[in-house]
């Protein structure tokens, strides 16, 4: 018997190309998990090959040469250190404390809470700003914040972290309101080919599944843990704004710390379901305190957790 060629093949029977004709412009699995990731922002999703990837594409969509983008201090240091490569092409970054209201410019860049420095943007202030607003808001996922309720254009995630959730998926996210923008971010998507693989929107689907329950864990634990650790003698400034896992404190010997863990991995990435410390001053030098350890607290149990940590300060 023959196939129906009209539902498996990317071209129907009169030779006309269906949906997903060729992956660089979409696939089943992604629009699967662009619609899920969609619902939970109230809005529409897009998927690219890495939150860098769908950093890129915003600015390519929205920036032009001569354009200023406002861009949160101590927000995710690979975010400036993109704008700066784009800066032969004319763009502009000025960074601002987003704690208050933003400078002029085009595109205000927030990010909730800024990683690694935990601070969180100014809605009021982001507001009354004229320009368009970009929101990364990686570190509190649809959990914790939907960016487009308080005022954000264009809401971002690298979906590596919490959204997959596990520490073996590269993948970026976009959500807006506007469809003309939204076509505009797809069809950036479709030539530049940051499209997302099928096999990381599959982690999507699955991290999604889990998203809630994994985040009220992970957040119950990290309270614990930030109490405990503003009470110890060796950890100061101890910064843990009350969503998700990260946590960032300083100590006098921050090599030393993220050497001795044993229970929580030396490691870059956060957000997934194992625990990860760095000491973040060989990536991000003076931007941040010197003696600056970040923490993402995974799904371990929290005495598990303290006691590596007690062990590591002493
Ligand atoms: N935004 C934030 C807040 C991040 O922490 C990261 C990565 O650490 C990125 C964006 C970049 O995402 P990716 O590593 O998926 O390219």
């Amino acid at each position: 018997m023959q196939p129906d060629r009209s539902t498996i093949w990317p071209y129907d029977a009169r030779g006309e190309p269906g949906e997903f004709y060729y992956a660089r412009y979409g696939h089943p699995t992604g629009a699967a998990a662009e619609a899920r990731l969609g619902a939970l922002e109230g809005g529409d999703a897009l998927l690219y090959a890495s939150g860098m990837g769908a950093e890129t594409t915003v600015l390519l969509a929205l920036a032009r040469p001569g354009t200023t983008v406002a861009l949160a201090a101590g927000a995710y240091y690979g975010t400036s250190q993109l704008m700066r490569a784009l800066e032969p092409w004319g763009l502009r970054f000025v960074e601002f404390d987003q704690t208050g209201p933003p400078p002029a410019a085009q595109i205000v860049w927030v990010e909730a809470p800024a990683n690694p420095v935990l601070t969180q943007p100014d809605w009021d202030a982001v507001r009354e700003h004229p320009g368009l607003v970009v929101c990364d808001s990686t570190l509190s996922t649809p959990v914790y914040l939907r960016p487009l309720d308080e005022g954000a254009d264009v809401v971002l995630h690298s979906a590596s972290k919490y959204l997959c959730g596990h520490h073996d998926a590269l993948l970026g996210a976009t959500v807006t309101r506007d469809p003309a923008l939204t076509e505009r971010l797809r069809n950036l998507r479709s030539r530049t080919g940051i499209t997302a693989a099928p096999d990381a929107a599959a982690a999507l689907l699955r991290g999604l599944e889990t998203l809630a329950e994994r985040l009220h864990r992970i957040t119950a634990t990290a309270a614990e843990l930030a109490t405990r650790l503003a009470a110890h003698t060796a950890a100061v400034n101890v910064r843990y704004p009350g969503v998700a896992g990260v946590i960032s404190f300083e100590v006098a010997d921050p090599r030393g710390v993220e050497t001795r863990t044993r229970t929580i991995r030396n490691a870059t990435s956060l957000g997934g379901a194992r625990s990860t410390i760095e000491s973040r001053h060989r990536w991000e030098g003076d931007r941040i305190p010197g003696g600056l350890v970040r923490l993402s607290v995974g799904l371990e149990d929290v005495d598990e957790l303290w006691a590596d940590l007690e062990q590591a300060l002493a």
